[in-house]
């Protein structure tokens, strides 16, 4: 901190000062992370987060504005979570903490029922987010290895069921492969032993656009029979500011549990919907004044974009020699590494009997040399995509850069960095 304080002009260059360094997400460089529908949305985006910026969404008694802000934004999502007027929802500053909030809820579901040492059944794919909230709640998450194909194995799901079990959860799409869970056998083996259910669709919020352009048919929501929660991000594929999410659920009694209410302090009755205390209702008016920009023609066009985008680089990155796509891509996901032996083990030689390529030394080069960021998921090892409109643009710049990393690394060989995680560690 400065002795005396800096001009606001002077502060503000030397803030961008910063930046340099920085992912080029504008550009398409980020398979992940931050999402970009083009200038005029951002700005917008922008512009309402900074105007409510200071109200406080902890209180709506006090800011009406917020409460009707939240009731179109998230009565929107319900409805494309295929949900009906039963289905109530809270917005939350992201997937981590709907998460967070759908696992705390089962929890005291289960405690109701009496359940003591609560278990979720969850399939290998399902994000790291569970495990977190498992730890965080002290619920014992038991993971399932999906098939070959990357989806939930509904009967290995079944086989663990026990009397401690108080929820199954699946993803629609799942974050590392892109693929959709089997939900409608997973909502029926919820229903047959009475479980709830959530479906994480934290990238989901392309599929209800992907089933109207005809992309889509699977049943990944609300309409299957035995899904009780779902998470859903706005600041991914709803091109909104940071910080929103809803969690809905099937009904508000299925609400009631995550809902947290105290008078044990000197401080008075004291409520709060998710994690989060004091809450900007900057990212809740963001989210409002994009999905009235966009509409859902924007979705629709954008969504598009990203699809093709995916279908581009899929076709593109398997075209090239010792690189195999994991699975069957549903929406605007994939991952990418040397072909695997069919279990989800190890790498093996491509066709032309060459040595596996070290994926990890690809991503490092795609970083290091064009300003290209991909994750880095194992087993197996694989890179991440996930594509925005942005993409669509770049897709065989991409491919082309990944052509050309593979061919650098068949030449020497290097070792890849295994130091890097998806987010950070300190
Ligand atoms: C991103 C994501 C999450 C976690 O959401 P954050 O917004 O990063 O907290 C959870 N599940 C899936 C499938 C995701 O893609």
């Amino acid at each position: 901190m400065p002795t005396t304080g800096v001009p606001t002009h002077e502060v503000l260059d030397r803030l961008e000062g910063y930046r340099h360094g920085d992912l080029r997400w504008k550009d398409g460089r980020a398979f992940s992370l931050a999402y970009f529908a083009g200038p005029e949305a951002h700005e917008l985006a922008v512009e309402a987060q900074k105007r409510f910026s200071s109200e406080n969404a902890l209180n709506m008694d006090a800011f009406p504005s917020l409460r009707a802000l939240t009731t179109e934004v998230v009565g929107t999502v319900c409805s494309l979570l295929g949900g009906d007027d039963q289905t109530v929802g809270v917005f939350t500053s992201g997937g981590t903490e709907s998460i967070l909030t759908a696992v705390k809820g089962a929890k005291e579901w289960g405690r109701s029922r009496g359940v003591h040492r609560p278990r979720m059944i969850l399939p290998t794919t399902a994000h790291a987010a569970f495990s977190k909230a498992a730890d965080y709640f002290d619920v014992e998450a038991l993971r399932i290895p999906v098939g070959t194909d990357y989806r939930a194995d509904p009967h290995a799901m079944a086989a663990a069921v026990d009397q401690d079990t108080i929820l199954l959860v699946a993803s629609a799409p799942a974050y590392p492969q892109g693929v959709i869970d089997p939900i409608d056998e997973i909502g029926r083996l919820a229903q047959d032993h009475d479980l709830l259910f959530h479906v994480d669709a934290c990238m989901g919020f392309t599929l209800p656009w992907l089933e109207r352009l005809g992309l889509l048919t699977k049943q990944w929501n609300f309409t299957v029979p035995g899904v009780t929660s779902m998470s859903c991000d706005l600041h991914k594929f709803g091109y909104t500011a940071k910080g929103a999410s809803v969690l809905a659920h099937r009904s508000k009694e299925l609400r009631r549990h995550q809902t947290f209410i105290t008078s044990d302090w000197l401080g008075g009755l004291y409520g709060s919907a998710a994690l989060l205390g004091t809450r900007s209702g900057g990212s809740l008016a963001a989210a409002w004044a994009v999905f009235q920009h966009l509409g859902e023609e924007g979705y629709l066009r954008l969504t598009e974009r990203a699809f093709r985008a995916r279908e581009r680089i899929q076709a593109g990155l398997t075209s090239i020699d010792g690189i195999a796509v994991r699975g069957a891509p549903e929406a605007t996901i994939l991952a990418f590494g040397a072909p695997s032996d069919g279990a989800i083990g190890a790498a093996v030689a491509g066709p032309d009997r060459q040595p596996p390529i070290d994926i990890y030394a690809v991503a490092d080069r795609l970083w290091a040399g064009g300003g290209w960021y991909c994750d880095r998921q194992t087993p197996p090892d694989s890179l991440h995509c996930t594509m925005n409109a942005v993409h669509l643009d770049v897709a065989d710049d991409f491919v082309a850069a990944v052509g050309s990393a593979v061919a650098a690394q068949r030449e020497d060989g290097r070792a890849g960095d295994r130091t890097r995680a998806y987010g950070t560690v300190e």
